[in-house]
Formats: C-alpha cells, structure tokens, sequence
C-alpha cells in the first residue's frame, strides 16, 4: 500500500508498521475468544513493609498466554481491551480469580500478617471507573468468596481521576465506605493538583517507578529526595499510606524506607509471578 506524503509525492509504507497494525488488529479480534478459552493468567508481585520486611500482600497483574506470539504482557492488549469494551469482563474475571487467591492465601497463613490485614491489590482501568456495574459487580465477588472488603485494595491511576467529577468518584466513594482501600497508582507522573487530594477517596499512594529510579545513588539526587520527603509527608498528613513501587536495589529500599515511606514493590524483593511464590515468601517470614 502506498500512502500520500502530500503534494503528489508518494512513499511506501512502513512494512514493519504495517505488520504491528495487523498484530494490533489480530490480537484485538481475538480477545473475546481469549477470555472464553482461558488464556489469560494472572501474576502476583508481592507487597512488602519497608519497616520490617514482612509481606503485606500481593498485587494481581494479568498477562495474555497467546497460542502464536506466547506471554504478551498487559501493555500489549489492555489498551485494546479498553478500546472494545473487553476490559469490562476481563478486568471482572481478573477481580474475581484475585479475590479468591487473596481467599486462599489468608485461609493458609490467616487473615493478618504483621503490618495489618493481607491485601490483594487489583488495578482497574478508567473504563472500568465509568462501568455502572462496578460497585455490585465487586460487592457480589466479595459476598461469594467471603473475603471482607478491608482485604482489597483497588489500584486507579493519578491519570485516571485527573479532574473527575463526582460522577466518577461516586462508585470508589461507595467501594471506600464498604472498607475497600483506593490506591492512586503512578502517583507523582499526572500533574494534579496536590490539593485535590483531599477530595478523593484514596487511602494509598502508589509512588511512580521514576521515584524509584532516581534513588539508584545512596545518597540520591538533593531535589529528588526533597520531592519524595515532601509527598510523604503529604500524605501522612492526609492519613495515607504511601508504596513504592519499581524497587530494583537495596540501596532504594534503604533509602525510600528512611524517607518515611510504608510498602514497597519490586524486582528487588520478587519479580511477578505465580500465586505458589507468594506462599514461599510468606512461609519464609513466618519462620524468620
Ligand atoms: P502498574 O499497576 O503500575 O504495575 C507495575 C508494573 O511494574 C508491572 O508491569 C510490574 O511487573 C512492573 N514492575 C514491578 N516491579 C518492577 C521493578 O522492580 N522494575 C521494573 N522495571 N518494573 C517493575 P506489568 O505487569 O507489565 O503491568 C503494566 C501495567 O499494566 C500495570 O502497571 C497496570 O497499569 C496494567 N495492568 C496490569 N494488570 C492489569 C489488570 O488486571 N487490569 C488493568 N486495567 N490494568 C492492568
Ligand atoms: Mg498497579
Ligand atoms: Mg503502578
Ligand atoms: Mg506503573
């Protein structure tokens, strides 16, 4: 195919953009069926308190075992999923599996660990926010699993509720008021209004991985270090807790835990992975 570079010049196109459009294409047709014959899977990264090491939880991250390109990661197909609508059922049935991991996990090592209730943390996407199902939809997952609310945390990014109205805070202000936790995940990228804070119904803080990155040094960049000293004391100040996430080294764990802030999540500590690592890691802290 050939487009118009304008005038009456005329370029080839891109082979290799048009094969990405074809995958795009392929991969968004076939999501529907995805979903029907279980091909997605789900991992979970642990969540980890700073002050003691221990395991607070774990985050849900879905992930796509494609039956020709293999294991495509969330960036590959949630845009799309959001695109056709699809993010509602998956992002339901990614709720649904996670809750009922969370069930398991706190049947087999009980329903505390030592920094508070555990958590299982689950991202939705914006589309999901404006979904009218949403609240029942979660109220009901919860009544069938028996996993008390105060167990989950629902992960929206900054992004997302850049200047929502309260149309859309409706539904996480019911979520907060079961006990649900609201997180605002890669908090620190969105440009909003710190003030605006007060108004939304979030109980954590998901500090962004470029936080993280910029406390590769011990000690890190002076301005860095004053940013993330100030948003942690923000938003203890608003009694909310404040994760990190993206945490490679020890020397960033050091250094986000003596700047104040509360969970951690990262490579350093574990990768994402299957639920039966969770156990592993647990079991380790419990015996520790
Ligand atoms: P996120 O919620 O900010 O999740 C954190 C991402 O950082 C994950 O990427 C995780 O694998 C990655 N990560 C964790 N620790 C480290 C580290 O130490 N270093 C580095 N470089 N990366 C680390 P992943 O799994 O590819 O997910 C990407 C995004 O996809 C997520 O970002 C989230 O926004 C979205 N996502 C994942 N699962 C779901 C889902 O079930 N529903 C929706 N709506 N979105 C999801
Ligand atoms: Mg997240
Ligand atoms: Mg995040
Ligand atoms: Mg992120």
């Amino acid at each position: 195919r050939a487009k118009s570079a304008g005038g009456n010049r005329y370029e080839l196109a891109d082979p290799e953009a048009d094969a990405r459009v074809i995958t795009r294409h392929g991969l968004t047709t076939a999501l529907p069926a995805a979903l029907e014959r279980g091909e997605f899977f789900i991992e979970y990264q642990p969540l980890v308190h700073l002050g003691d090491g221990s395991v607070r939880g774990a985050e849900a991250l879905v992930r796509w075992l494609h039956p020709q390109h293999g294991v495509l990661g969330p960036d590959r197909f949630i845009p799309l999923a959001e695109h056709t609508g699809l993010i509602v059922p998956l992002g339901r049935w990614v709720l649904e599996q996670s809750v009922r991991q969370a069930r398991a996990w706190r049947e087999r090592y009980g329903e505390t660990t030592a920094a508070g209730p555990l958590r299982i943390n689950v991202n939705l996407s914006p589309c999901q926010l404006t979904h009218p199902g949403l609240v029942q939809d979660t109220v009901d997952i919860l009544e069938r699993t028996g996993v008390a609310p105060d167990a989950l945390c629902l992960e929206v990014t900054e992004s997302a509720l850049i200047g929502a109205d309260d149309d859309l805070l409706k539904p996480l202000r019911r979520l907060a008021e079961m006990g649900v936790d609201i997180a605002l995940d890669d908090f620190g990228t969105g440009y909003s209004n710190l003030a605006n804070l007060r108004r939304l119904p979030v109980s954590v803080l998901k500090l962004d991985r470029s936080f993280t990155q910029s406390m590769q040094q011990f000690p890190a960049d002076p301005v860095d270090l004053k940013i993330v000293e100030g948003i942690v004391a923000l938003a203890h100040s608003l009694d909310l807790a404040v994760t990190v996430e993206g945490v490679e080294t020890g020397a960033q764990a050091e250094q986000l835990r003596i700047l104040g802030c509360d969970t951690a999540q990262g490579w350093y500590y574990a990768r994402p992975g299957p639920p039966e690592r969770l156990h592993e890691l647990a079991l380790v802290d419990a015996t520790a």
